[in-house]
């Protein structure tokens, strides 16, 4: 066919950069004791923004894995098959520590280094995330039965990534999973209807289902299950017994998901599965919290992963496009879309590295950090995951038709965010769990208050704002049902102490004006004229 015309105002791939180059992520690794990372996360930054590792996400999200019930000879091998490129993208990400680096090499920044770490490499591919992020939490929760951590610790935080249905002790490097939800509840674990029974050598066999099992393919699984007089506990299952035959684990179906394709999601049987007691009887709920806590912690760091990688498909496709015979980043109009998204995206990733941060405090011993770490992560989780998907929409109409289209990256964007509402604590359940965390622990409270006032008088808007809260909370009527204001509110007022405090000054002022001061409007792109846009647009372009 003869040339019809030239292709022109097109905007070249946001490839071969370094992810990791952001002023949010690097000023909140120096800030919260991580600054000794910043090599290893540039390296992996790089990988993150190469042509190779968008390819591997790319794939792993086309070419879902595919379900294996029987091999050719009719033997039940219950095995997830998957892409080499998903293989790469989970070898990188344990090569890297992201399954355990805080538990393996503990210290100052631990956390907060792994943190910057999940919220780069997850851009390249955010399904994979899922297994990465559960062999990292499981690590705290199985400390609760010292013999099985001491004899699995030290193959859940190798540096390597050793696929295959083997038996766990035999392999280099494991990848762990979590089976509590089941058909009659997924947020009322306690109605959990899968039943252990202990046998004589310790070990207890557990028979029933589990509706949703991420990553079946994983080595071993944290399960809940209801024992005999004692109320549900939590349950150490590996898929391979250690004389090398399978588990009795059945794999049903692979859940046909609105996004998130890369990750496989199973529903799953148990008939008289081999398991070992994690933690007392009856205390299953309690144990494996402390695995779903660090979970939370990680929607909330891959809800700024999203909202990043939005934000610089967005400002990077507003630098080369013209419209109107401007870029389209000097329309004045779309210099709003951009710069609200850029704010609301840092106070995301903001809020993410002081959790972790926060974490790394309380896991040292920290009282303080520990209260605070309770009250913030329920009200981020409900918060900064309840963001995403508006986030992630608007993101995606920055670049026009091209946004919707899935070569450009942005629809899986769209499918991902409300999973992380969904998942570890559905938005209502988040929400509850922040009043049950004043409830229980009422110096959660006076400690997150001190910690807004710590910047008291920097901003009216905050102090307002503070006051407020501090007026809404002295009335516990109805609470119940002003859960989501109430979460909504501390979550805003802890993302604008923590910009006030740290954060970009222009960042900080238009968050407080707009999210804090009510002037703003109900979609993105409505800060008030005067915001100092170019400021927030210059630190959210990635630098290619
Ligand atoms: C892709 C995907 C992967 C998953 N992977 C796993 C996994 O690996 N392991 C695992 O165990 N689970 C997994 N889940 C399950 C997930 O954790 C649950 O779906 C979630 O906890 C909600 O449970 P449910 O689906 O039973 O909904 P329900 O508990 O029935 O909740 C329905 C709605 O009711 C709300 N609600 C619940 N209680 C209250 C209340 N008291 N007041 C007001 N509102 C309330 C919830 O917020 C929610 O909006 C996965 C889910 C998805 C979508």
């Amino acid at each position: 066919m003869s040339t019809t015309h030239d292709v022109t105002n097109q905007v070249p791939p946001l490839v071969d950069y370094d992810a990791a180059d952001y002023p949010v992520l690097l000023e909140g690794l120096v800030r919260e004791d991580a600054g000794w990372a910043a090599d290893e996360l540039h390296t992996l930054g790089r990988l993150a923004g190469s042509k190779q590792a968008q390819q591997w996400g790319d794939l792993a999200e086309a070419h879902p894995p595919v379900l294996k019930t029987h091999d050719r000879y009719g033997h039940r091998i219950d095995e997830v098959e998957y892409l080499p490129a998903y293989h790469q993208l989970m070898r990188t990400a344990v090569e890297h520590g992201l399954h355990c680096s805080p538990w393996s090499e503990p210290g100052p920044g631990a956390h907060v280094a792994r943190a910057a770490k999940f919220l780069v490499w997850s851009q390249a591919d955010a399904g994979h995330g899922c297994p990465i992020s559960m062999t990292n939490a499981i690590i705290p929760a199985l400390r609760a039965n010292p013999e099985l951590s001491a004899t699995y610790e030290p193959l859940l935080t190798t540096r390597t990534y050793d696929f295959g249905l083997r038996a766990p002790l035999g392999k280099r490097g494991l990848i762990a999973g979590m089976s509590m939800t089941e058909k009659q509840g997924g947020s009322d674990v306690r109605a959990n209807t899968t039943r252990a029974v202990v046998q004589s050598d310790g070990s207890s066999r557990l028979t029933g289902h589990k509706w949703f099992t991420s990553a079946p393919m994983s080595d071993v699984f944290l399960v809940l299950a209801q024992e005999a007089d004692a109320g549900v506990s939590c349950f150490l299952l590996p898929r391979v017994l250690p004389d090398g035959s399978l588990n009795r684990m059945f794999l049903q179906r692979l859940k046909d998901k609105l996004g998130n394709h890369s990750n496989a999601s199973a529903e799953v049987e148990y008939d008289e599965a081999t398991a070992r007691r994690v933690g007392e009887p009856g205390r299953g709920v309690r144990t494996i919290i402390e695995m779903v806590n660090m979970t939370r912690l990680d929607c909330i760091i891959g809800t700024a992963a999203g909202m990043r990688a939005g934000v610089a498909q967005a400002t990077h496709h507003a630098t080369y496009r013209a419209v109107f015979g401007k870029q389209l980043v000097d329309q004045p109009l779309m210099r709003n879309v951009l710069a609200d998204l850029a704010v609301e995206a840092e106070a995301a990733a903001t809020v993410a590295l002081w959790l972790a941060g926060t974490t790394d405090r309380a896991v040292a011993g920290d009282e303080k950090a520990a209260a605070l770490r309770r009250i913030g992560l329920s009200v981020s989780k409900y918060f900064v995951c309840k963001r995403g998907p508006g986030h992630a929409a608007e993101a995606l109409e920055c670049l026009g038709g091209n946004g919707y289209i899935e070569e450009s990256r942005m629809p899986r964007l769209y499918r991902e965010a409300p999973l992380q509402s969904v998942w570890e604590g559905s938005g209502n359940v988040a929400a509850l769990d922040s009043l049950r965390a004043m409830g229980r622990e009422p110096q959660s409270l006076a400690v997150f208050f001190d910690e807004l006032d710590s910047v008291a008088g920097a901003d009216r808007h905050l102090d307002t704002a503070v006051a407020a809260l501090k007026a809404e909370l002295s009335d516990l009527d109805n609470l119940e049902i002003r859960a989501r204001r109430v979460a909504e509110h501390m979550a805003l007022a802890l993302q604008g102490a923590l910009l006030i405090r740290s954060g970009h000054p222009a960042v900080a002022d238009a968050f407080c004006a707009s999210r804090l001061g009510g002037d703003w409007g109900s979609a993105y792109g409505t800060l008030p004229a005067g915001v100092d846009t170019a400021a927030i647009i210059e630190r959210a372009t990635p630098k290619v």
